[in-house]
């Protein structure tokens, strides 16, 4: 059992690409068999090699290791231009001199009649040779149906004459995607086409082609497609559709996984999927038919699970990028898990845990002047901690808490009156945790400081 992935460098690695990468990727794994990745780049203009890295970096981001490859198709022009010759030779190919002009006007009556525009064969029994601005045509059989069994959408068939004599060659010795993507898979031995279903109508004059060239045919699955909340096929319009640009915004590769491997496909009601789970339990014929929903809030709900039941060292591994990208250092404070631990019930994203942790390893400016201006108002909690904490020895939670309730009971007042500016004042934002355990992580002597700080303030 072989799949492959099979993007064209023209943009990073989006949703869409991703869910089909990771499809075809689980399908072979459930099977032992290998996932090939093959970069289509024939089309130079377009392909580029920001493209082609940023790829990688996704399929590298995710997990989504390949068994073989990366194949480059620029680097098998030889090949392609040996089975068009091929095709050539045996009649089943021929070049064609019809102008551009001479194609515009026959698709414009075609739909002037309300008729598909289709070539009309018009060179197909020329015998013409080959030469300038000649482009190759498969000579597309004329009768019969192309039948096939489709893993996802069932029965497909199309009457052969609905299909026009597709070109191979451009007029520049350039084969064309359906000739490539024939050549490749049948040469790489994929006997199962996983691919999103805008390829679909592509699947009869490829399966023609396999049979021109007696060659054994895949197995074919098309992927519904993915729709934003309004209805309409996913892209830019809906906001982030790159899978870098969620590493960026602080989501876990398994989270998006799993969010991705939903989207199409399910298992009972199972929301939550392990990557071993997604390889044991996936199956092609779960897939639903119909198009798939792309739902941030619920792709945020599962990054919060992962984070919440992920290991602290397993998260700090994951925090690296955003620290080094921030410049946070924090190879000289409190020992980063301990932090991380104390954040982890309460953050959605790795980057509002990185605004979290911030705090412990950075001095900040000002304090948030609208909380500043209720929380500070009364300076005598702020002063009582001060004093008190400056005497504590033993610097725990539980002490500092101790001292806390101490401050309260003194001033008559509630524990929020007391806490609220000490979480303000330590913070600057009043954006923490447990004040006496981020008090504790913090250290006796920033935390001080930061008390000093606002009573000064
Ligand atoms: N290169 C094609 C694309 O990116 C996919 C080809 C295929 O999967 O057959 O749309």
């Amino acid at each position: 059992m072989k799949s492959r992935f099979a993007p064209s460098p023209t943009g990073y690695l989006h949703i869409g690409g991703a869910r089909t990468a990771l499809f075809a990727w689980a399908w072979a794994k459930k099977q032992q068999g290998d996932f090939v990745l093959r970069i289509e780049d024939t089309d130079r203009e377009r392909s580029t090699q920001v493209s082609v890295d940023a790829i990688l970096d996704g399929m590298n981001w995710l997990g989504l290791d390949y068994d073989e490859g990366p194949f480059y198709q620029t680097q098998r022009f030889e090949r392609y231009k040996a089975v068009i010759q091929q095709l050539l030779d045996e009649d089943k190919a021929y070049y064609c001199e019809c102008s551009k002009e001479r194609l515009d006007n026959l698709r414009e009556a075609l739909m002037a009649k309300g008729e598909k525009a289709m070539y009309d064969g018009c060179c197909r029994d020329k015998a013409l040779t080959s030469g300038h601005h000649k482009v190759v045509r498969f000579k597309n059989p004329m009768n019969d149906m192309v039948i096939f069994e489709d893993l996802v959408k069932g029965k497909i068939s199309i009457a052969n004459k609905e299909l026009d004599d597709l070109i191979v060659a451009r007029s520049d010795g350039t084969p064309t995607y359906n000739l490539t993507v024939v050549v490749d898979d049948h040469d790489m031995d994929i006997n199962h086409v996983i691919r999103g279903d805008d390829h679909i109508n592509n699947t009869p004059r490829q399966i023609n082609l396999y049979q021109a060239l007696e060659w054994d045919l895949p197995e074919f699955a098309h992927l519904p497609m993915i729709l934003g909340s309004d209805g309409a096929r996913l892209s830019k319009r809906h906001g982030a559709v790159s899978v870098m640009a969620y590493r960026d915004a602080g989501f876990l590769p398994e989270a998006l996984l799993n969010y991705l491997v939903r989207l199409g496909w399910s298992h009972g009601d199972q929301e939550v999927f392990s990557l071993a789970e997604i390889v044991s339990l996936f199956d092609l014929k779960d897939i639903n038919k119909a198009p798939a929903s792309f739902n941030e809030e619920k792709l945020l709900w599962l990054n919060q699970e992962y984070i919440k039941n992920a290991t602290p060292e397993y998260l700090v591994k994951h925090l690296q990028w955003y620290l080094q990208h921030q410049k946070i250092n924090t190879d000289n404070g409190v020992d980063l898990a301990l932090v991380v631990a104390s954040l982890q019930q309460r953050s959605k994203t790795l980057l509002e845990m990185v605004e979290g942790l911030k705090m412990f390893y950075q001095d900040f400016d000002v304090f948030d002047e609208k909380l500043a201006d209720k929380q500070f108002k009364d300076k005598a909690p702020l002063e009582a901690l001060m004093k008190k904490l400056s005497q504590l020895e033993v610097w725990k939670a539980d002490e500092i808490k101790g001292i806390i309730k101490q401050v309260c009971d003194e001033l008559a007042l509630g524990f929020g009156k007391v806490g609220q500016p000490f979480r303000l004042a330590l913070s600057g934002n009043g954006n923490a945790g447990s004040i006496d355990l981020v008090a504790e992580l913090i250290g006796k002597a920033t935390t001080l400081k930061r008390l000093k700080k606002a009573v000064d303030f």
